[in-house]
């Protein structure tokens, strides 16, 4: 009988992956940390009017991508699609506000759309969220994509372009919307069947859809950024302003929309040549009427998403370079040798040494060469003759000198020859 696989569209993170993922996630919150950013961490089930309520009931998500189920009481509670919505969820639920005005978070974690699976598209994928409260500045807008874009450098990622649009606000959107219904109506028979459906119940969503043939006829389509009120284009106006001056180069995408309906104003996406057709990877924007239509009091908010499979997606041929190899391999021949090599292998793992060690009945030629597929830096040989000695050999695997170290304070003695070797 096969073994039990995996859910199709998810998928195991895996040593040799896993270094990775954990450097970006570091990188990340260094940056976070910096920037006066603090961790939340929420729940993955909630109840699914949130996400209803938040994401907007005619959106893909909530249409058909998420994982809705009744409890066994009969709620019922879904698998979080995004973040944005259980923060805001907390940020009123908890009063977060009533410390500071100004709230910054960050988290981090898995979030479940039941989506076609494809590269760069999972079932289960992870985020690095960052959501800021209370400031209504255009400034904080520029400073999040600054933000998002240290990340990306510090991680080096190269062939990425930062794309901006404004989706207006409640008063000046309505205007647009009838001018890109009047376009829906005309290119209609160009359409996928899903966007003639979006057309009826949520225009702006055709400008999000993914296939080729409606890409095609919207990019006739009038651009929001001409209908945007005078403080809508007054806000766009000072986040290209405040970019420039940070000197972030970017490209203004009038048909940038994103799939969720909570956005307002500024909207942007981190969008790479590397991952094909899922060319995402970060989006985010303000999104000021959400805390308010939650039952939270009517503050402004701004934020973004990482996706950290697609990331990690895209600099996975360096990863090599973050696997950590171990300091010392310790060869030891002989039961008594073995006993010895645990102990010195517990102390040396104490002080931050990593250390490997070999623990069966092999010869000393097997364990040179796991030593060396390990990537080893030293081994440190030791049989009964040595223990007898009262020196083992320490062998340098790249020079390939060896000294000899006296198994008094042996681990004392280890630390002080790495220290030389280091300086
Ligand atoms: P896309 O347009 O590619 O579907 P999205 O607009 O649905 O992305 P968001 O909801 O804004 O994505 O989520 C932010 C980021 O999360 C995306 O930029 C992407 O990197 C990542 N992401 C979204 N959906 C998936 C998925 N199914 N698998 C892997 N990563 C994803
Ligand atoms: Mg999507």
């Amino acid at each position: 009988m096969a073994g039990i696989q995996l859910i199709r569209g998810f998928k195991d993170i895996l040593p040799g992956e896993t270094e990775l993922w954990k450097y970006i996630e570091k990188i990340a919150v260094d940056v976070f940390e910096s920037f006066g950013f603090k961790e939340i961490r929420l729940p993955v089930l909630e109840h699914s009017e949130l996400f209803a309520r938040s994401i907007g009931a005619d959106t893909d998500i909530v249409e058909k991508e998420m994982y809705t189920f009744p409890d066994r009481k009969g709620d019922l509670i879904t698998m979080r699609p995004e973040a944005t919505a259980s923060v805001v969820r907390a940020y009123i639920q908890h009063k977060l506000y009533a410390k500071d005005p100004v709230q910054k978070f960050y988290t981090i974690g898995p979030m479940f759309r039941r989506e076609r699976p494809q590269k760069g598209r999972y079932r289960q994928f992870y985020q690095i969220n960052a959501e800021v409260f209370g400031i209504a500045s255009p400034l904080i807008d520029a400073q999040l994509i600054f933000m998002l874009t240290t990340i990306f450098s510090r991680l080096k990622v190269a062939d990425i372009a930062t794309h901006i649009n404004s989706l207006g606000c409640p008063v000046c959107r309505p205007e647009f919307k009838k001018a890109l219904s009047t376009l829906l109506s005309s290119v209609s028979g160009k359409l996928c069947s899903d966007c003639i459906r979006r057309h009826k119940k949520n225009p702006l969503r055709v400008l999000d859809c993914k296939v080729p043939a409606c890409r095609d006829a919207m990019s006739d389509a009038p651009a929001i950024l001409d209908f945007l009120c005078p403080e809508c284009k007054e806000h766009f106006n000072t986040v290209k302003a405040t970019l420039e001056n940070l000197e972030i180069p970017y490209h203004v995408d009038k048909n940038l929309v994103r799939g969720l309906d909570y956005y307002t104003r500024t909207t942007f996406e981190i969008q790479t040549g590397s991952l094909g057709a899922q060319s995402a990877v970060a989006g985010g924007g303000r999104y000021d009427g959400l805390v308010k239509s939650l039952g939270g009091p009517d503050h402004p908010a701004t934020g973004f998403a990482i996706g950290l499979d697609r990331l990690a997606e895209i600099i996975s041929a360096k990863s090599d370079d973050l696997l950590q190899n171990p300091e010392i391999f310790i060869a030891a021949i002989g039961s008594q040798s073995r006993t010895a090599a645990l102990e010195w292998a517990c102390r040396l793992g104490i002080e931050g040494i990593k250390t490997e060690i070999n623990l069966t009945d092999r010869s000393l030629k097997s364990q040179m060469k796991r030593a060396d597929r390990l990537g080893a830096a030293h081994v440190i040989i030791v049989g009964e003759n040595e223990l007898k000695q009262g020196s083992v050999v320490m062998r340098n695997m790249l020079t390939k000198d060896q000294i000899s170290i006296p198994v008094q304070g042996l681990v004392a003695n280890i630390k002080q020859t790495l220290k030389g070797i280091i300086h």
